[in-house]
């Protein structure tokens, strides 16, 4: 464990660093409870501490009020006291110390007691991970490892103030897989699901690590990308179809042609748009390429005084609408 220890008197320091770190923990020590409270505050984040009870200044069971006062991974407390009174021992247990230990240090004793501190200490960290293992699964789609619907519209609704407030630009891509049920009904929806999973692979290594990618339904995904203007978000939806369309899938011994369509809608000059309205022209943007053939990005582009069409996007658009299930 990394334990800081925090006493005035120097040979303690000493001495009782060099039993924690013989019994295999990392030591940080400290004189004062300032330092020492300036350390924590500068992000270090001991397991344990043990805090002499009497320190100039600031005392032992203020800086343990202060430890509990601030939000963060929780550090176990041992107060180390000369006192023995109830009171004291009480006074200690409601600043927020874990345990408590009286000087001349018992040595075996110590060792006892870090041993226990250690079980919450790990404890502790146990519910922290799986509190984080259940907030991922919650926002997470389970096939494609991407966002899910409600975690994407979440990433919308906040770039979109995000957008609003810096005065950025933001763009966002509607796509839907080409003719995926033919891929479902020639292979069988396990490779159907792998093709899924790759695709969301490929369209992952096109974007830069603060956009946003979500499953929006079945075979439809969408892209949330702040800070990029119309030619460079058209550019990146061009690159995202050759991704898709160029390279076969290969799934087992198959090779599958696979393409998707876009609809793209960047926004260059940020108003109040709200979220629904943007996620409608895509999808108007998203049928218009369907309906203009296939594995091709058609675009919505607002700007102030524009009236928000469908257009052509600037780069060039192959491909043409056949059969590209095998
Ligand atoms: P279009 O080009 O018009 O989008 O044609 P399409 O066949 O892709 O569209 P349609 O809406 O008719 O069918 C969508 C298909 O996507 C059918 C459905 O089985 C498949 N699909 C949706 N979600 C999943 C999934 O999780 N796994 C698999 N394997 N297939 C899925
Ligand atoms: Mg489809
Ligand atoms: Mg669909």
């Amino acid at each position: 464990m990394r334990i800081l220890v925090v006493d005035d008197d120097p040979l303690t320091l000493e001495v009782l660093s060099a039993r924690l770190e013989g019994w295999g923990h990392q030591v940080v020590t400290s004189q004062d409870s300032e330092a020492a409270w300036a350390r924590l505050e500068g992000g270090a984040s001991p397991h344990m501490a043990i805090l002499d009870w009497m320190l100039p200044g600031m005392s032992g069971l203020d800086l343990c009020r202060k430890v509990r006062e601030r939000s963060g991974p929780y550090m176990y407390i041992l107060l180390l006291t000369g006192r023995t009174g109830r009171e004291d021992v009480l006074e200690g247990f409601e600043a927020g110390a874990d345990d408590y230990l009286t000087k001349p240090i018992d040595w075996g004793e110590l060792e006892a007691r870090l041993r226990a501190g250690e079980r919450i200490v790990n404890l502790q960290n146990e519910l922290i991970d799986a509190r984080e293992a259940l907030r991922t699964q919650a926002m997470q789609d389970p096939m494609t490892k991407v966002l899910n619907h409600g975690a994407i519209m979440e990433a919308l609704d906040r770039e979109v103030d995000r957008a609003h407030r810096e005065n950025h630009p933001l763009a966002l891509i509607l796509c839907d897989l080409d003719r995926f049920k033919r891929v479902n009904d020639r292979y069988g929806h396990v490779v159907g699901d792998k093709v899924l999973r790759e695709v969301t692979r490929r369209l992952r290594n096109c974007l830069r690590s603060y956009d946003a990618l979500g499953r929006y339904g079945g075979e439809e995904f969408l892209m949330v990308l702040p800070n990029i203007d119309h030619d460079n978000a058209a550019k990146l939806a061009e690159r995202i179809r050759v991704a898709v369309s160029t390279e076969p899938f290969r799934v087992d011994s198959l090779e599958i042609q696979v393409s998707l369509s876009q609809g793209l809608i960047t926004w260059t000059v940020p108003t109040g748009i709200p979220a629904e309205r943007l996620i409608q022209a895509a999808d108007r943007a998203l049928y218009a390429a369907k309906d203009a053939g296939r594995n091709r990005v058609r675009c919505v582009r607002f700007d102030p005084g524009d009236s928000d069409s469908v257009e052509e996007c600037p780069s060039p658009s192959s491909g043409s609408d056949q059969d590209r299930s095998g």
